[in-house]
């Protein structure tokens, strides 16, 4: 442990599995007080206990604005302060344009982009009374580069870039950061949940100039430079974790 973002209060949501798990387990490792908030609530108490410096799990729903009141005002009472988000939690349904249904874009966009929304507006409530802090949100390469094949996840994942634009520069007076990730082909449950039967190896290869996929600690180093006060004059920013497909 280095330390890295020792005496941080940081939620990572959708952090029960996958590389939400990767951002706790990587964030707690360098000193952060880690609130692991899912869906998923006996993943998210598991790892929590698995976790030093106190961390702690909630379920949490993150298209649902009365369970990010709850959140906040917990983490208010507990540690009086809030110093880092990561807006992580996101669904990816296999559907182009022609099978996309009203509601499976409906729920994209509301866990996707909407969740991305409201964390960014419930955490800069708390950050603001407390001097600052540093947002994270993640969209993908599918937010920089159109995947066809998941039009409504595509769709979501650009909104999610111009969002984080415009909050940066809105909220750069408060001393809030808000930086954005897009990972590229990363082996988590969600591809082959997405894409059953999926060769995650073989696809990876073929696609990701590195040729291989990345693995969810890859993307949750990215995470500990941005929640850390070594990037403490990056705000607006795009950083690529993705073996250089965007490239
Ligand atoms: P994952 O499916 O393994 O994990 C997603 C987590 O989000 C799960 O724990 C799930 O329970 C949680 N979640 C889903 N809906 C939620 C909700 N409404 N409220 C709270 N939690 C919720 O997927 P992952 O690969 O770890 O994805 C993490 C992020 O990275 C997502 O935003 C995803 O879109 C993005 N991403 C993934 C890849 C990839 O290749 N895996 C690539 C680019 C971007």
């Amino acid at each position: 442990m280095n330390g890295r973002v020792a005496g941080k209060v940081v939620i990572v949501t959708g952090g029960a599995r996958g590389q939400g798990a990767a951002h706790a387990r990587r964030l707690a490792g360098e000193g952060a007080c880690v609130i692991v908030a899912d869906l998923r609530e006996d993943q998210a108490q598991a790892l929590a206990a698995d976790l030093p410096n106190g961390a702690w799990a909630m379920r949490h729903d993150v298209a649902n604005p009365a369970d990010w009141d709850r959140l906040i005002a917990r983490v208010g009472e507990r540690h009086g302060r809030l110093d880092g988000l990561v807006n992580n939690a996101g669904i990816a349904i296999m559907a182009d344009l022609g099978a996309t249904d009203l509601a499976t874009y409906q729920r994209t966009i509301s866990i996707n982009q909407t969740g991305t929304y409201l964390g960014m507006a419930a955490a800069s409530s708390l950050m603001k009374a407390t001097g600052g802090g540093s947002i994270v949100n993640i969209s993908s390469i599918a937010g920089i580069k159109a995947d066809p094949l998941f039009f409504a996840y595509t769709a979501s994942k650009w909104a999610v870039r111009g969002m984080t634009r415009a909050a940066a520069r809105s909220l750069a007076p408060d001393r809030i950061r808000v930086n954005v990730v897009m990972p590229g082909i990363i082996d988590t449950p969600m591809l082959t949940e997405a894409v059953p039967g999926l060769d995650v190896a073989g696809f990876a290869a073929g696609a990701t100039p590195l040729g291989r996929a990345g693995q969810p600690d890859e993307v949750a180093m990215a995470i500990v430079y941005l929640i850390s006060d070594e990037s403490a004059f990056v705000t607006g920013a795009e950083l690529a974790v993705d073996g250089g497909i965007v490239a």
